[in-house]
């Protein structure tokens, strides 16, 4: 049978709920999607392949979705660190984001984002920012999937003044682009502090209506909470429950502080959660009991959140220190695999999004979105089992080759999308205005 790409890997690993690693294996790839997956001895009798790879010394797996991302503070990485939320998006953050973030901005610092995505693995994003064309023209250039937030804050900034602007722009922004293949649009709303209630309740309604998901910063600080109880009497996930957001269309980011009381509004809500650790560790905010939440029944994926308080997108790393976070947090070494590991860092974040019918694991009818990770290096030698060394050793810089729906976007380390030269020239060219030395 004639196919567009036959992809054989030394080890395949599907993401699935129960991952598995699959040795000398391969991907059958036809218009676009994966039709196939069997041993690489009877895959090249029976397929003929326009085109062949062998990732001989490769694991094969689905890519990375970053479910939590500000993709155009990639700019703003490094300008201000080592202090607490609050501080640094008030004295920092937003003051540098209301002299510079406009449309030019915003595409070229996502650009930069999306090269680096692409270089550690990930194809899919959720964003949440502003400039919603500029992020999804840059998406569109690049070639990777994402979920672009329309953001909804309680002041102005230069995209928009005020609540109805935010919105109205934003299903402006959906219109124009809900048929591009690659692209979701979801509702933003920043956190709960930085909107009315009335605004909250809206935009649940809107988000019911156009069937969008909603993304939201929440319970990422105590100061958070304490700020809620102390001016409406209760915390923040009661409140979101009384204004109908605890739902299954909600992605709960951060949650680093439940209570009983939350554990049970959430069990009954199921709203998908995204751990973002190094954000939570770097800006000293807590620590997401993500063994709780499983055990609760909800799904928790994993996101970098802004380059500015990470600093950097990567996936691996970023899996790595969930994983180790979970085990020290619970005392306990056992609670969570690998292969856990891998499906959050994956099919997690597809969920959260409500795209695991299209992406997030290897998987007859789904999408061709998969990265090749070389594990022939020093640093992942020897090998005893590949998924202990995706997780515990590997570095993004093994990660050689990323694939979204059936298009290579880089190949042996080098963008085929995007120039990466002019992409860090670009950065240098902004630097200089936001920081002259
Ligand atoms: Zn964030």
């Amino acid at each position: 049978m004639k196919v567009d790409t036959i992809i054989h890997a030394k080890w395949l690993m599907t993401c699935e709920e129960n991952n598995t690693v699959l040795a000398d294996h391969a991907l059958i790839i036809q218009n676009k999607k994966i039709i196939d997956i069997l041993p690489s001895k009877p895959a090249a009798e029976k397929y003929n392949a326009t085109e062949t790879h062998h990732y001989s010394t490769h694991v094969v797996m689905p890519g990375f979705i970053n479910t939590h991302t500000h993709l155009a503070m990639n700019y703003l990485r490094g300008l201000a660190d080592d202090m607490a939320l609050m501080d640094w998006l008030n004295n920092y953050i937003w003051p540098a984001e209301k002299k510079w973030v406009n449309h030019d901005f915003v595409y070229d610092a996502s650009l930069n984002a999306m090269a680096e995505m692409i270089r550690c693995g990930t194809t899919c994003f959720n964003d949440m920012y502003f400039f919603l064309e500029a992020t999804a023209d840059a998406a569109l250039k690049a070639g990777i999937r994402g979920g672009i937030g329309i953001t909804v804050i309680g002041f102005p900034t230069n995209w928009a003044n005020n609540f109805d602007e935010y919105v109205s722009k934003g299903l402006n922004f959906y219109q124009q682009y809900k048929d591009k293949e690659l692209l979701r649009t979801t509702f933003a709303p920043h956190a709960i502090y930085t909107a009315a209630d009335h605004e909250l309740i809206r935009v649940a309604e809107l988000a019911e209506e156009y069937d969008l998901k909603i993304n939201m910063h929440i319970h990422e600080t105590e100061a958070e909470i304490k700020h809620s109880v102390e001016k409406f009497h209760a915390r923040p996930i009661k409140r979101l429950q009384q204004m109908g957001l605890i739902s299954p269309r909600l992605i709960a980011v951060h949650m680093a502080h439940i209570n009983e009381e939350d554990s049970e509004i959430i069990k009954a809500g199921k709203p998908s959660i995204v751990h973002c650790p190094q954000s939570n560790m770097k800006l000293a905010s807590g620590t997401c009991p993500v063994h709780h939440l499983k055990q609760l029944g909800l799904n928790v994926a994993l996101g970098t959140d802004g380059a500015a308080s990470n600093n950097d997108l990567d996936m691996l790393a970023e899996m790595q220190s969930a994983s180790f976070l979970a085990k020290l947090s619970t005392h306990n070494p056992k609670v969570q695999t690998d292969l856990e590991a891998l499906t959050m860092a994956t099919l997690n974040g597809a969920k959260a999004l409500g795209i695991d019918d299209v992406t997030g694991s290897l998987t007859k009818g789904k999408s061709a979105d998969f990265i090749a990770i070389n594990l022939d290096e020093i640093e992942t030698s020897p090998i005893y089992h590949p998924e202990s060394l995706v997780v515990y050793s590997a570095s993004r810089h093994q990660v050689t080759d990323t694939w979204v729906a059936g298009k290579q976007l880089m190949k042996n380390r080098q963008l085929l999308t995007l120039d990466e030269e002019a992409i860090k020239a670009k950065a240098k060219e902004w630097s200089k205005k936001i920081k002259p030395s």
